[in-house]
């Protein structure tokens, strides 16, 4: 155990303790790529992983002959022989065709899965010979990935269980690829809190600290690490005495999700008795669990992203109806908000990026509904795969980055147009068709909320984008994360002015932003009439805490005297002594 250790101050933005080995990413380096297949690519999937599989022993082969020679040319002989055979006919390989075949997984994903649950069984075993075995698997399987991605991607997922991810950056198709039963935290040097990359790490419930300046100058793989998500520090190699002290602390956070937990089937209640709306956001299919062990009435925002994330071409209609239907099926006729493709900003793919280049990557560029408005192909598409899933449950539809309410009318034109289709087609589909909802998330949107609210079924309000937009802040610059203020009176102001938009047209209204999961905003957010909310799953049990300790009058006072200052640190003091009174 060393007996000093380094320390790095950063940005903590996803709660909780990561104790655990250090991954160091390098700079560039790309990830692995999962996503479902629809039936009729199976053969075809099979036919990639079989050729990668040809390729990597023909790659070994030739190692083996170049190194024919020397002292260890016997011991490695045998080693490549066994590589070989680990790419012709082994667990990991027939493993992998059964995923593709069975599962409909892409051929990177069966790898993944299946490599990922043959280390689960060596771990489970307790054994350093078999462990090490382990890595010879790893081995192979880095390569066959490698020749999967057409070698441009590096297989992150396949980190050994324990890693904490160190990088310079994460994207969010990179956190997206994460196995947070492999990861136990995440610390890099650049990122805001408000980033994509943030919320998925709070989604996955992994503890991270983004945006720490000289992190990577001090790490090395393998160095022990800690991640403390609630106070933003990194700690490398940390001595005795503060891993005993991490590990005391992780028991009581351990302890407290334990209490929070047992709130599932009390109602979401205030002191005074009216019910409030809980529902998940969701960005990965993985959440799914999550969703339901928090007891959320429904999701109030799918993030349709991860469908086009980490890919080279974009999903047809049927593999966009498969991936939809996992998730709205199981959650039984409760409502599932499907926003459609916010791809933009710092959620880039692939498959769009040949085509709009720089803009795409630009938060004032084409992100989310101008993106699919110029593409009304890919727009169409996503309808139809979401009126289908609208066959089998309850969903609602979604529009990104909305400012005008020209937007939502030719929107509302390629749905019906998506609907015709179907038709002709004879193929179920919702009907009525789903109610059409807008986010309200640029300050364009909120100060024409009550046009926008007249061609609206419902509004989800944005309070990420609202705040960056409104304030002039990128919510992925760690530089200026000291400055993202959601209390600035000019969020607050437009945030009220379109909650009340709505509830004058009679239309629900919800808060889907990162304010809804974060407890210190819930009475404000009741003051200013919202009745429903929307945030990560493990996010519930916290708010509904407060929200059965909030007095709705008292509430909606303190709103009323918040809103009448004009210096948010004022706001910030009312709201603080307001929630101490609890
Ligand atoms: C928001 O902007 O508040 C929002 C919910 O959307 P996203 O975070 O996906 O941009
Ligand atoms: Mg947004």
């Amino acid at each position: 155990m060393p007996e000093s250790e380094n320390r790095f101050k950063g940005l903590g933005v996803s709660s909780g303790i990561g104790m655990g080995v250090a991954h160091v990413r390098e700079s560039g380096a790309v990830t692995v790529p999962i996503y479902s297949i629809p039936a009729s690519k199976v053969d075809a999937e099979l036919g990639r992983l079989k050729k990668a599989a040809t390729l990597s022993r023909h790659q070994i082969n030739q190692i083996r002959t170049k190194s024919k020679e020397g002292a260890a040319a016997e011991e490695l002989g045998y080693l490549l022989d066994a590589y070989i055979h680990m790419l012709k006919d082994s667990r990991l390989v027939r493993g992998a065709e059964r995923r593709i075949a069975e599962d409909h997984l892409n051929a990177e994903g069966a790898v993944q899965a299946e490599v990922a649950e043959i280390g689960d069984a060596f771990a489970a075993l307790d054994d350093p010979y078999i462990a090490a075995r382990f890595d010879d698997i790893r081995a192979v399987t880095n390569r066959l990935l490698l020749n999967l991605t057409k070698g441009a991607q590096r297989p992150i997922a396949l980190v050994p269980k324990g890693s904490v991810i160190v990088a310079e950056e994460l994207s969010p198709a990179d956190t997206a690829l994460l196995d947070p039963h492999r990861v136990a935290g995440i610390a890099t040097q650049l990122g805001g809190p408000q980033s994509h990359s943030a919320i998925m790490a709070r989604a996955l419930g992994l503890p991270a600290v983004l945006g720490t300046p000289g992190l990577l100058d001090c790490v090395n793989p393998g160095d022990h690490i800690i991640v403390d998500g609630d106070k933003g520090t990194v700690v490398i190699n940390p001595t005795a005495a503060t891993l005993a002290s991490y590990k005391t602390r992780h028991e009581k956070d351990l302890r407290e999700t334990r209490l929070l937990a047992r709130l599932r089937k009390q109602p979401a209640v205030t002191r005074d008795g009216t019910e409030i709306d809980l529902q998940a956001n969701v960005e990965l299919p993985i959440e799914l669990d999550m969703v339901k062990q928090a007891g959320a009435s429904g999701i109030g925002l799918l993030r349709s992203e991860f469908m086009f994330m980490n890919r080279e071409s974009l999903p047809d209609e049927d593999e966009q109806y498969e991936a939809l239907i996992s998730l709205v099926k199981p959650m039984g006729g409760r409502s599932v908000t499907v926003r459609t493709l916010d791809i933009g900003a710092d959620k880039t793919t692939a498959a769009l990026m040949g085509d709009f280049g720089a803009s795409t990557t630009s938060p004032l560029g084409l992100r989310g509904i101008r993106l699919s408005l110029t593409c009304p192909d890919i727009l169409e598409t996503q309808f139809r795969a979401i009126l289908r899933a609208g066959a089998e449950g309850t969903v609602r539809i979604l529009l990104p980055m909305v400012s005008s309410v020209s937007e939502v009318r030719r929107a509302r034109d390629i749905l019906d147009q998506a609907a015709r289709n179907l038709k002709r087609r004879g193929v179920p589909f919702a009907d009525p068709l789903p109610p059409v909802g807008v986010m309200i998330e640029v300050p364009s949107a909120a100060l024409a909320a009550d046009s926008l609210a007249q061609y609206s079924d419902f509004f989800a309000l944005g309070s990420n984008d609202l705040t960056m937009y409104t304030l002039a802040i990128d919510r992925s610059d760690d530089q200026v994360a000291h400055l993202f203020d959601h209390l600035h009176p000019a969020v607050l102001r437009l945030i009220q002015f379109s909650a009340e938009a709505a509830l004058r047209a009679r239309i629900p209204v919800s808060i889907c932003g990162e304010m809804a999961g974060d407890p210190r905003y819930t009475a404000l957010l009741l003051g200013l009439g919202f009745r429903e909310l929307s945030m990560t799953a493990s996010s519930i049990p916290r708010v509904k805490k407060r929200i059965r300790d909030v007095d709705l009058i008292a509430a909606d006072h303190r709103a009323r005297v918040i809103m009448d200052q004009v210096d948010s640190g004022r706001i910030a003091t009312l709201l603080d002594d307001f929630n101490a009174l609890a």
